[in-house]
């Protein structure tokens, strides 16, 4: 079974604040610190990729991503 691809969101902020979006889906805000060797951070809560726009490319290509 293909697993659904996480959500991502793309920022030029290297600290970021998640709280999952409204509705089911909600989770109490956390702040997350984007890796700066890989440009990426996961959210613990709800999975979401938080990817910085410099690493976009290199984050997609590398985790088999399509914009
Ligand atoms: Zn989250």
């Amino acid at each position: 079974m293909p697993i659904a691809p996480p959500e991502v969101q793309i920022t030029d902020q290297w600290r970021v604040s998640c709280d999952g979006g409204e509705g089911a889906l909600g989770h109490p805000r956390v702040w997350l610190s984007v890796d700066r060797d890989d440009g990426f951070v996961e959210c613990g809560y709800c999975d979401k990729l938080i990817v910085h726009e410099d690493f976009k490319d290199a984050v997609f290509k590398k985790l088999g991503l399509s914009d």
